[in-house]
């Protein structure tokens, strides 16, 4: 009986050994979405909000180039793309396993980018972080210039819900914002080529002096 016991407890602890190689998926880091961007309007900025009267779950990103494209953060799969008829012309990216790098946790991510002048991929496409979503815009109703709106959600169920609509429009839906995350707690700036990254804060002070703080990717 002993020698059975001992056997299972050998077994069991042999298991035990086994599972990591199981549960660890490989994790990605996603880096920024614009390659040389300003970040015009950060997240949740109370100047933001006390300006135009509503909160911003999001980062608003301009480039500091020609260059308005939109480039995916990693490996993901779109879960919609098309014209919405408040945001603008959108794309729903979900990227599977992404470490977020503030709380060193790993989950699957959405990204929902908003007011593209134009889109480059569709429903169902996989893409890297080689894959263009398409360019920067000022599509919608109420974006006011060209520039990139988008935010991260961890809620993969009801991807096509947002807390920056008061109403639903065709594909985004009002949502709650308890599932939202900062992209100061996600991305990466990756610095070498070819993707040759930078980012800085420019504008109004619609952002925190740190919040272009990344971390570097090489
Ligand atoms: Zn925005």
């Amino acid at each position: 009986m002993k020698k059975l016991l001992g056997l299972v407890v050998s077994i069991v602890f042999l298991l035990t050994l086994s599972i990591p190689s199981f549960a660890q998926a490989a994790t990605q880091k996603l880096i920024q979405p614009v390659n040389d961007a300003y970040i015009t309007a950060g997240f949740l900025n109370a100047k933001y909000e006390q300006k135009f009267g509503f909160k911003h779950y999001g980062w608003d990103l301009t480039s500091s180039t020609s260059s308005r494209t939109v480039w995916a953060s990693g490996k993901g799969t779109v879960l919609a793309a098309g014209y919405d008829n408040i945001l603008g012309n959108t794309v729903i990216v979900k990227y599977p396993d992404a470490y977020i790098h503030a709380t060193g946790s790993t989950k699957d991510l959405i990204f929902r980018y908003h007011h593209l002048a134009s889109i480059g991929v569709s429903k169902g496409a996989s893409v890297t972080k080689d894959t263009s979503l398409g360019k920067y815009g000022n599509t919608g109703k109420y974006s006011t210039g060209a520039h990139l709106h988008f935010e991260i959600d961890t809620d993969t169920t009801y991807y096509q819900y947002s807390p920056t609509l008061g109403s639903s429009s065709n594909i985004i839906k009002a949502g709650s914002s308890s599932t939202i995350l900062s992209p100061k707690k996600v991305l990466y700036t990756k610095v070498s080529s070819p993707d040759s990254q930078q980012i800085w804060v420019l504008g109004d002070g619609y952002q925190s002096s740190t919040e272009a703080d990344l971390p570097l990717l090489k």
